[in-house]
């Protein structure tokens, strides 16, 4: 007979109490999954969802917006002791300085505590946690290979949502070592600031990472294929943003390409050539970080087995109700269609369980916004002037400074604009585009002005509170149809 400790028993006891049948299996513990399990719950929907991290959140928890977060925001409070307390009235007993295990123990904490805040929503919403690796045998029962090594276990379950998210593109030639040559989760820790930092992509990633990292004495240079840096971003805000940054240090070499990444000892020897001219050059930093986008993650989940079909992308194939070729197994956030946001995934796993529910359930895709949280932050939501030319819409432009905006001035913080594109007819809000202080707050009042489809004379005649940078926005929607009253 096996013999076994006390406590194995209790474990095995715990994991196979866990297996059996439910009514919905969602496959990874992210924004999209953990939303769409505790919806589920919430739905009286018998629920487990399986999460193979050792901890809840996904991506953007665990490695993603909130680390990066907590290191923008520090960072720049740093930035601002070191470099604006004195104009401001504040004088220190010495010189700021950066502590860098400090400044990782905090982003740690804010990331435990959300972390272990989704574990006890699971509880309080009687949501089944499945700490492992889960994998499909068939289209009706999946395979959980538990994360501290105990035997695999079956879970069987009428609906299965697959949510598993996303993993870093890897560049073809280019080793990741998550040391000199990281990917943004490396760059989210490393040990020392490093001398020399180069990014490759000046997408979001790679702007938010260059700002940590130069705020607190790296020297960036950006690498970019494109001509423009901020991956879709209105082209007026993308020339300006590069403008603000370039201003704080950073260097940028667009309409280039990489040719090669090496890591020699403490250094990395990069070779990038200019896409026009073919002039080649040689780079040497301390830290390559490799930010060229993400790809779709099904790594080990078998979902042929079941069926599951996925694009030349490696994005699984759904319909508009989320469902894969098998209409009871469901995908959502980063592993299927659509831009690769913890919002947008979010959106997705309440109307996605609502489907399985109710057999209806709603995401508007043309509201969704983005924000990158340099600073100032950049911020948008609808179209840009690009899309709207390409569409052949007429449309009509309002822009006001915040170097004209009473908050903006009070606080010394002055740089960028807020832009309206309404329109050219009815006004109708088409898209907000903001760069400035705040921006990522601001932006919701553009989400809501496009989801209830308000004319920018609906927003310029509603009061805003004085002084506040929302004064911007009002004023910018006043000046797509008639005169700015402060600028
Ligand atoms: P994920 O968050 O990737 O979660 C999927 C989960 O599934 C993972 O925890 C994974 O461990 C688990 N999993 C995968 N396969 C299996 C399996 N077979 N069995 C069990 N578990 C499995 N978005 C924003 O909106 N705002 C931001 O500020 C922002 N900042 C970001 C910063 C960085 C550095 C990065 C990398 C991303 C950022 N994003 C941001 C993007 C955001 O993190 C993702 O869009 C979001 O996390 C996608 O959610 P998801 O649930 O689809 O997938
Ligand atoms: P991205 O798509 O935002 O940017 C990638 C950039 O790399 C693009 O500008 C692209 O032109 C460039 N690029 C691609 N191949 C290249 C090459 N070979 N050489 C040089 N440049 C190259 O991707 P990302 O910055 O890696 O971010 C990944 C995802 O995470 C995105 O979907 C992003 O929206 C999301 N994210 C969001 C936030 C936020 O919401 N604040 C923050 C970080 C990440």
């Amino acid at each position: 007979m096996l013999r076994t400790s006390a406590p194995l028993r209790a474990f095995l006891r715990y994991n196979s109490s866990k297996a059996g049948h439910y009514e919905a299996v969602v496959i990874g513990g992210g924004p999209g999954g953990y939303i769409h399990a505790i919806k589920l719950a919430q739905l009286n929907i018998k629920t487990a969802c399986i999460e193979s991290r050792g901890a809840l959140g996904g991506t953007c928890l665990n490695v993603g917006c909130i680390p990066s977060k907590s290191l923008l925001n520090n960072t720049h409070l740093f930035h601002q002791v070191k470099h604006e307390a004195k104009d401001r009235g504040i004088d220190l007993p010495g010189e700021a300085s950066i502590n860098v295990a400090n400044l990782q123990a905090a982003k740690d904490k804010s990331v435990k505590g959300l972390t272990l805040g989704v574990e006890m929503l699971f509880k309080k919403n009687g949501v089944t946690y499945l700490k492992g690796h889960g994998s499909f045998k068939d289209d009706k029962t999946l395979t959980v290979k538990p994360i501290d090594g105990a035997e695999p276990y079956e879970v069987t379950a009428d609906n299965i949502t697959i949510a598993t998210g996303s993993v870093p593109t890897p560049f073809p030639g280019i080793e990741i070592d998550e040391e000199r040559i990281v990917t943004s989760t490396g760059a989210l820790s490393l040990k020392e600031v490093p001398k020399k930092l180069a990014i490759i992509g000046g997408g979001i990633i790679g702007l938010e990472m260059a700002s940590v990292y130069s705020r607190i004495g790296s020297e960036v240079t950006i690498i970019e294929f494109q001509n423009a840096i901020g991956a879709g971003m209105d082209g007026e805000v993308a020339k300006q943003t590069q403008r603000l940054l370039q201003k704080q240090g950073l260097k940028f070499k667009l309409g280039t390409k990489v040719t090669s990444g090496k890591r020699d000892g403490d250094k990395v020897n990069i070779s990038v050539e200019e896409v026009k001219s073919g002039k080649t050059e040689d780079l040497e930093a301390d830290v390559l970080l490799v930010a060229i986008g993400r790809k779709p993650n099904t790594e080990g989940l078998n979902h042929q087995a079941a069926g599951v079909e996925e694009d030349e992308k490696g994005r699984i194939v759904i319909d508009s109700q989320f469902r894969t070729a098998k209409p009871h197994i469901r995908a959502i956030g980063d592993t299927t269609f659509g831009v690769m946001l913890a919002h947008k995934a979010e959106e997705e796993g309440v109307a996605a369980a609502e489907y399985i529910k109710h057999g209806h359930g709603h995401v508007n895709y043309g509201n969704i916004p983005s924000v990158m949280y340099t600073h100032p932050e950049v911020a948008w939501v609808g179209a840009s002037e690009e899309q709207l030319k390409a569409d052949g819409i007429k449309y009509k432009v309002g822009k006001f400074p915040f170097v004209a905006n009473s908050r903006a001035k009070t606080n010394l913080d002055t740089d960028g604009f807020v832009k309206f594109l309404a329109d050219a007819e009815t006004q109708r809000v088409l898209g907000v585009h903001i760069i400035g202080p705040n921006a990522g707050e601001m932006i919701a009042e553009g989400g809501l002005a496009l989801e209830y489809g308000a004319s920018t004379e609906d927003i310029a005649r509603t009061c805003h509170a004085h002084p506040t940078l929302s004064e911007a926005f009002k004023e910018a929607a006043l000046a797509t149809f008639d005169k700015p009253l402060n600028a």
